[in-house]
């Protein structure tokens, strides 16, 4: 046999410990690499082909394992390379890589983990010598009269060429695998590693244990044909060449959706609305992305859109290719603009990105759009899942704004959804003077609900928020104005003495008041200190009301502590309560009577506290450490009343 012998011309020294002890960390890459050049090979043969009329098998890899001998053994029909060639390529380019990744390496001052850098260099290949010491390529080339070669590298700058017996056109790889790799020589975990990488790669890929046993066929009632003679397994195919972004929407289902989505996310209940991308200028980008529906017990996962470049899988980290507010989707996204070994900080600046970036946006807004015209029934029935993705993206992108905003839908008291422009239009001509423009709100969990329903007597509506993304939409909405409509916002405890009716005050309501704010606040005495975060009485006629008090909150204040709140400045701003008593109230005016009468005082206590109590109850809820008081009280009152009873 002859052989020639060759070596790598690279400067800086012994290249191959250092490079294997800098990528050790994500190793199974060297899956996606071999099996991604295996792929390249085939399309580069069936384009050549194309272009001279010629006949051509369908593209296939097979991935092999053999623990006894350990190898893993990766072969495809592609075009093959001749003897010059694998020099050329596999030889000398991709160690000249090598060697330009060590240097920077070096200057960058020492390893860095991201292995996105080795495609970068060129080093594709070079990740076979992660898990192997020694590594065989045989070629066949498609050029006609084209003789097999064999390469051979045992981990250092020196190699050998042999002859070689391959018979089909196209290149073995054979890894012998070294004691990092042992894990791979494992037909579950290669399979279960390439699917992974190489879930949608364009051609089958078999894998298969070289080792497994012949098997007698089993007969169509599924039993062993003990007849037939033995036959050896065949690989088992593990991916789907065929993802349905592929595919021309018009001829899907909604039932494909959601089976490729079951393939991609098993353990996801079924999604609820999705967006097909397909576009071929200037960039061309197909892939579906998927609205989940939330599991709010489950923390938020990220990572759920998976880039791939040309049914390549690239990466699942799409920070920089999607705005944070997409990054709530699931599904996937194949560009032939995303590098297929991308650098995170090298995606930041590719003007490729940005456009991707800006039309996924686009098309987003205007599925939702659309979604909203044609069908807003549905569109209310998932609102529940997209609404705070639909806010985030309002707040967080301009143009996605301008789609959105007035598609922002809110539960008003009646529980229907409205959005901004359809609450306005509904207050009645009356009233819109006294709310000056304003947008009711009311804070699910916070603000009272019987002045929620009181105002809905008087024709007023709220619009239920919650305690997330609503104060920063509403925020948003107030501070950047989007055509005619301007809008403030108020919440319900804020306002609501704006806009009833106001009576005259009579003696009476002024008894009211001081009886209230002696029992409450206290007399504060000459020189006193007065305590900011004390309790304010008040009074508020209002009619038709079952309430007997209610909180008043100052909308600015309010806004002020939450700001607060979510910098984590809790205890600075002691927010103080007002708390305005109803004199329409009959409970309110007994107070009053048995207070006059001058016989019960503890009762009189009693009922004061009591109606703050209450008061609290409607609004945020008790503390804790009152409910037992409030327990106490609560028993003792109804005791007495029973007591009358008997
Ligand atoms: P890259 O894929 O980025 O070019 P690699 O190091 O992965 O870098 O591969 C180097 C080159 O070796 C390829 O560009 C290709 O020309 C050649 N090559 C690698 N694997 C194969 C293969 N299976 N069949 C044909 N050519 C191959
Ligand atoms: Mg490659």
């Amino acid at each position: 046999m002859s052989e020639r012998k060759g070596t790598i011309t690279v400067e800086t020294g012994d290249i191959f410990p250092i490079i294997k002890k800098w990528l050790y960390s994500e190793h199974d890459i060297f899956l996606r690499e071999l099996v991604s050049n295996a792929t390249d090979a085939i399309t580069k043969r069936a384009t050549l082909a194309r272009t001279r009329n010629t006949e051509l098998p369908d593209g296939n890899i097979k991935v092999l394992v053999n623990k006894t001998n350990k190898t893993i053994t990766i072969e495809d029909n592609g075009l093959g390379m001749s003897e010059a060639e694998v020099e050329k390529y596999i030889a000398q380019l991709a160690f000249s890589g090598a060697e330009e990744f060590v240097k920077k390496m070096e200057d960058a001052g020492g390893p860095e983990k991201n292995t996105d850098i080795i495609g970068k260099f060129g080093l594709g290949f070079y990740s076979a010598f992660m898990v192997a010491d020694k590594v065989e390529v045989e070629s066949l080339s498609m050029e006609e009269g084209a003789t097999p070669t064999k390469w051979t590298c045992e981990g250092d700058t020196d190699y050998t060429f042999s002859n070689s017996d391959k018979k089909d056109v196209g290149t073995k790889i054979t890894l012998h695998v070294n004691s990092d790799g042992e894990e791979f020589l494992d037909e579950f975990k290669i399979s279960s590693t390439l699917r992974n990488f190489c879930d949608f790669m364009p051609y089958p890929i078999g894998v298969l244990d070289e080792e497994k046993e012949p098997v007698k066929p089993t007969k169509e009632d599924g039993t062993v044909d003990e007849d037939a003679p033995a036959v050896a397994p065949t690989p088992s195919i593990i991916n789907n060449t065929e993802p349905l972004w592929k595919k021309d929407p018009k001829e899907l289902k909604d039932e494909d959706y959601k089976n490729f989505y079951r393939s991609m996310f098993p353990m996801d209940p079924e999604p609820l609305f999705w967006i097909h991308l397909k576009v071929d200028h200037p960039f061309t980008l197909e892939g579906i992305l998927f609205f989940p529906k939330l599991n709010k017990n489950q923390p938020f996962k990220e990572n759920n859109i998976r880039l791939y470049s040309k049914q390549v899988f690239v990466s699942d980290n799409v920070k920089n290719v999607i705005p944070d507010f997409l990054s709530l989707l699931k599904g996937s996204i194949d560009s032939t603009d995303i590098p297929l070994n991308v650098s995170r900080s090298a995606l930041q600046g590719d003007p490729n990105i940005r456009r991707i970036s800006n039309y996924v946006i686009k098309k987003v807004g205007e599925s939702l759009k659309k979604l909203y015209r044609t069908d807003r029934e549905k569109y209310e029935s998932i609102w529940e899942d997209i609404g705070i993705f639909i806010k985030y993206g309002c707040v967080s992108d301009t143009k996605f704004d301008e789609t959105m905003r007035d598609m922002v839908i809110f539960k008003n008291a009646d529980n229907n959804y409205v959005t901004l422009p359809e609450y306005k239009e509904k207050i009645p001509a009356d009233k819109k003077e006294k709310l000056e423009n304003k947008v009711l709100y009311f804070e699910a969990g916070k603000s009272d609900y019987s002045l929620r329903n009181t105002l809905k007597e008087e024709g007023i509506q709220s619009i239920e928020t919650e305690d997330h993304i609503d104060p920063h939409f509403m925020q948003h909405v107030e501070t950047k104005k989007l055509g005619e409509n301007e809008y403030k916002f108020a919440s319900v405890d804020s306002e609501i003495h704006n806009v009833l009716d106001v009576e005259n005050t009579t003696e009476e309501d002024i008894k009211i008041k001081d009886l209230f704010t002696k029992i409450l606040v206290g007399e504060t005495k000459e020189g006193q200190e007065p305590d900011l975060s004390a309790t304010e009485v008040e009074i508020q006629k209002i009619k038709n009301s079952t309430s007997p008090a209610y909180f008043k909150t100052d909308e600015q204040m309010k806004r002020f502590a939450k700001m607060a709140q979510s910098m984590g400045q809790n205890a600075m701003f002691p927010t103080k309560k007002t708390l305005v008593i109803n004199p329409s109230n009959a409970l309110i005016q007994n107070a009053l009577k048995i207070h006059e009468k001058g016989n019960n005082t503890e009762l009189v206590d009693k009922i004061c506290h009591h109606v703050e109590d209450l008061a609290t109850i409607s609004s945020e809820g008790l503390k804790n450490e009152d409910k037992d008081l409030f327990v106490k009280r609560s028993t003792d009152l109804i005791q007495e009343l029973t007591n009358l009873a008997l």
